[in-house]
C-alpha cells in the first residue's frame, strides 16, 4: 500500500463515505448558527440540555477562579484535586456503586478497564453492535474476541458455554449508540452470573437519562453491582461536560489505579471541569422534569413519524433512528432537511454497518414541541423514503 492519500480520499468521496466537519458558530443548543445560517439541530448528545446551562457554566468559571485551568500532572502524580475527588464521590453515590473513578475520555476508560482486567489468556464476548471504543479496548488487551449476534442473549450463551478462560468479561453497551435501542441487560446478567463471567455495562447514552435519578439503563433494569460489576458512564452527553468514569467495588476501582494505563499515564482533567460536572450532576439528578421531557417529545415524535408511516428502529429512548439503506440516500434525506434548516447528519459505514446508513434523530430537553412538528413536517416530505 503506497502512500498515495489524495487517491484513497477521492474514492471514499465517490463512495459518499466523505466526513466532514461543520463549523458552528454558537453554543450547543437546539437552534444554531453555521456559516450557511441558523438550522434547527437534532444531533446532539446534550440529552437533558446542560451543555449550555448557566449554572454549568458558572460552576466552571469559580472551578478555575479557584483552581486555574490545568490539573498539571496525572492523579497519580499531583493531578489529583479534591474537586476530582467530590465529584468521584458523588458520581458513585448517583449509579449507587461503593466508588468511582473518573477518566479523561469514555474512549480511554473502555481502554483502561479491559487492559487492566484481561490479557491474552483472557476472553471477551462483545455484542456485535457495540460503541468503536469498547471494539478497540478488546482489540489491544489481546483477550480472545467473540462477538454474538446484536442483542442476542442466547447467542451469548452458546458462546460461554464453548470457552473457559480463567476471566470471562461480557461487555455492551446499555443504549447502542446508533441505534437507540437498550441491550437486554437482565438476561445478560443471569448469564454471565451463571457462567462466571462478569458484565460490564458502557451507559454512556444511559446514564442521566434512564432510570431513578438518571441512574442510567443499569439502575433502570433493577440490577445492582453484584450483576453489573463494571459500570461505565460518560460525562459528555447527558451531564453536557467532558470526561467518563467507571463504578463498581473498591477492588475494582483499586486495580485501576494499579493497572489502567489509560488512566494512569495521562494529565487529569481540568479541576474547573469537575467542578462544573458537579453541577450539572446535581442538575441531572434533580430536575427529573427533563427526562420527563425528553420522553415526552420522543412519544409526540414516534406517534408523529407512526402517522407518517416513516421506518424508524424500535427505540425508546431519545435517539431515533431512521434507516435510509444505502449512504447516498443518507446524505439525500440529510441534504432535503437542510434545505428546511434542519441539520440532521447522516451515519454512514463504517460508523453503522454496511447497508443501513441512517439519519440518527437525537431529541433532547432543550427541544420544545413545535420543534419536533417541524421536523415532522420536513421529514412528511422526503423524497423517496418508502
Ligand atoms: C460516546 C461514547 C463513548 C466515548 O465516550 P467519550 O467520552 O466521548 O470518549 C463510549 N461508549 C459509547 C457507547 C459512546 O456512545
Amino acid at each position: 500500500m503506497s502512500f498515495d492519500l489524495e487517491a484513497g480520499l477521492a474514492a471514499r468521496r465517490a463512495a459518499g463515505l466523505y466526513r466532514e466537519r461543520r463549523i458552528a458558530q454558537s453554543p450547543q443548543s437546539p437552534l444554531r448558527k453555521f456559516p450557511g445560517g441558523e438550522l434547527l439541530t437534532f444531533c446532539s448528545n446534550d440529552y437533558l440540555g446542560l451543555a449550555n446551562h448557566p449554572a454549568v457554566g458558572a460552576a466552571l468559571v469559580r472551578g478555575a477562579q479557584q483552581w486555574g485551568v490545568g490539573a498539571g500532572a496525572s492523579h497519580l502524580l499531583a493531578g489529583h484535586t479534591a474537586a476530582h475527588h467530590a465529584l468521584e464521590e458523588e458520581l458513585a453515590d448517583a449509579v449507587g456503586r461503593p466508588r468511582a473513578l473518573l477518566f479523561s475520555t469514555g474512549y480511554m476508560a473502555n481502554q483502561g478497564v479491559l487492559g487492566a482486567l484481561l490479557d491474552r489468556r483472557s476472553a471477551v464476548y462483545s455484542d456485535q453492535l457495540n460503541h468503536a471504543s469498547l471494539i478497540d479496548a478488546a482489540r489491544l488487551c489481546q483477550a480472545r474476541v467473540s462477538v454474538y449476534r446484536h442483542g442476542d442473549a442466547r447467542h451469548l450463551a452458546e458462546q460461554l458455554a464453548a470457552d473457559g478462560a480463567p476471566r470471562r468479561l461480557v461487555i455492551t453497551d446499555g443504549v447502542f449508540s446508533m441505534d437507540g435501542d437498550l441491550a437486554p441487560l437482565v438476561e445478560l446478567a443471569t448469564l454471565a452470573r451463571q457462567s462466571k463471567a462478569w458484565l460490564m455495562v458502557d451507559d454512556a447514552h444511559g446514564f442521566g437519562v434512564l432510570g431513578p435519578g438518571g441512574a442510567g439503563s443499569v439502575a433502570q433494569a433493577g440490577l445492582d453491582g453484584d450483576a453489573v460489576p463494571v459500570l461505565m458512564g460518560t460525562l459528555g452527553k447527558a451531564l453536557g461536560c467532558f470526561g467518563a468514569f467507571v463504578a463498581g467495588s473498591e477492588a475494582l476501582i483499586e486495580t485501576l489505579i494499579q493497572h489502567a494505563r489509560s488512566y494512569i499515564y495521562t494529565t487529569a482533567l481540568p479541576p474547573a471541569l469537575a467542578e462544573a460536572t458537579r453541577a450539572a450532576l446535581r442538575l441531572a439528578r434533580a430536575e427529573s422534569w427533563r427526562r420527563e421531557k425528553v420522553q415526552a417529545l420522543v412519544a409526540r415524535f414516534r406517534a408523529g413519524a407512526g402517522q407518517l408511516g416513516l421506518p424508524l428502529l424500535e427505540s425508546t429512548t431519545p435517539i431515533q433512528p431512521l434507516i435510509a439503506g444505502s449512504a447516498q440516500r443518507a446524505l439525500a434525506w440529510s441534504a432535503h432537511l437542510e434545505r428546511r434548516g434542519l441539520l440532521v447528519p447522516a451515519v454512514r459505514p463504517p460508523t453503522v454497518p454496511e447497508g443501513t446508513a441512517r439519519l440518527r434523530i437525537v431529541l433532547t430537553a432543550a427541544h420544545e414541541e413545535a420543534q419536533v412538528d417541524r421536523l415532522l413536517d420536513a421529514l412528511a416530505g422526503l423524497p423517496d423514503w418508502a
